[in-house]
């Protein structure tokens, strides 16, 4: 029998999102049914609500950053069992065959992985041909993109990790950030303060860049030893050559050479944000010290756990303000201003009967 399943939903790129049901699959052999207890709101969410990433389907249910517990499970599933406390993030399927899925880096499936919303359902057998998100109070998951939840993390605070957490960690462990590791992060957004608690963990010196020094006591909160203001030029001056690796998390155009300088010899720009518009790069700061530009897409199903293992290791989570399912509208507009620290959480219960 087909999963009834309520949800908040975009019906149009121009209208807000509004209460919507729907049916998700009935757990097949691999799957797992689960409740849904909180869900991250990531800027990607707003963007593809409002039709701004392009070939949007509505209506769309969106949410990727999904933390719940299991309600039931297939007859193939060995690794969850009812009650568990579990995640699913930005992917719910890849084509399991190709060098990226064998290597365990699904997110960089040569044919595409499907997406947790938006993307085309191949198991199929729901009401809608399109795959549905977190921004409701079920999913059914093939097994293998569920992630386990360590206990020592709350599942509010655990949900952003899925997306926000792993979509940081993963850059950090890719360039090798451990102790002795100078790390600069460009904007203590979302990302940019897991960047921070992940960097500072793993034993790295960090330093925030924003706009202004309304965020500093909470970057110096989070872990970092320095705070930069990128329009004080003398600042930014005295930091040339200083870093190994920055993450910019800036997701809107924004000039990113007065940055480039800050690279030592063979550092490495990460770009994390998704800007729609091209960014002028020059090419002499980054052959003057063999330095590099580089981009990166969330993590493997493999390495998120490992990054949910680390943060349950390290005590750290994710900076949240929980909203009900009915605030989501407000929510959009507040995160368009970025007043928010440091992710909107929707606690699912609160959706209406
Ligand atoms: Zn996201
Ligand atoms: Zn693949």
């Amino acid at each position: 029998m087909p999963i009834a399943t309520r949800a908040f939903a975009a019906t149009a790129a121009d209208k807000p999102l509004t209460p919507y049901s729907f049916e998700r699959r009935d757990p097949g052999p691999d799957d797992v049914l689960i409740d849904i207890k909180y869900c991250g709101v990531c800027h990607s969410d707003l963007h593809a609500a409002r039709g701004e990433t392009g070939g949007t389907a509505f209506p769309l249910v969106p949410g990727h950053e999904i933390a719940g517990v299991v309600k039931a499970v297939g007859s193939n599933v060995t690794r969850f069992k009812e009650g568990d406390r579990v995640g699913v993030g930005c992917m719910v399927d890849s084509c399991r065959e190709c060098a990226s899925c064998q290597e365990g880096v699904e997110q960089y499936c040569i044919p595409g992985f499907t997406g947790t919303y938006g993307g085309k359902d191949k198991k199929g057998g729901t009401s809608e041909a399109i795959t549905q998100g977190g921004y409701s109070d079920h999913i059914t998951v093939d097994q293998h993109f569920v992630l386990s939840i360590p206990d020592s993390l709350a599942l509010d605070v655990a949900a952003p990790l899925l997306c926000a957490g792993i979509t940081t960690y993963s850059p950090l462990k890719e360039w090798g950030v451990g102790p002795g590791s100078k790390v600069a992060v460009i904007g203590l957004g979302g990302l940019g303060h897991m960047a921070v608690k992940l960097a500072a963990a793993m034993g790295a010196e960090v330093t925030v860049l924003s706009t202004s020094d309304r965020k500093k006591a909470d970057a110096e909160r989070m872990g970092a030893k320095h705070f930069l203001i990128n329009s004080d030029k003398d600042a930014m001056k005295a930091a040339a050559e200083k870093f190994d690796l920055i993450i910019n998390t800036v997701s809107a155009t924004h000039e990113i050479a007065s940055h480039i300088q800050l690279l030592a010899r063979d550092g490495t720009m990460i770009m994390l944000g998704l800007t729609t518009e091209g960014l002028p790069v020059f090419a002499l700061p980054l052959l003057w010290r063999r330095r590099r530009i580089a981009g990166s897409l969330i993590g493997g199903i493999k390495e998120t756990q490992e990054m949910l293992d680390f943060c349950a290791e390290h005590g750290i989570a994710c900076d949240i303000e929980t909203i009900a399912p009915d605030q989501i509208n407000d929510a959009y507009e507040r995160m368009l201003k970025s007043d928010v620290r440091y992710r909107f959480v929707i606690d699912m219960e609160k959706l209406a009967a």
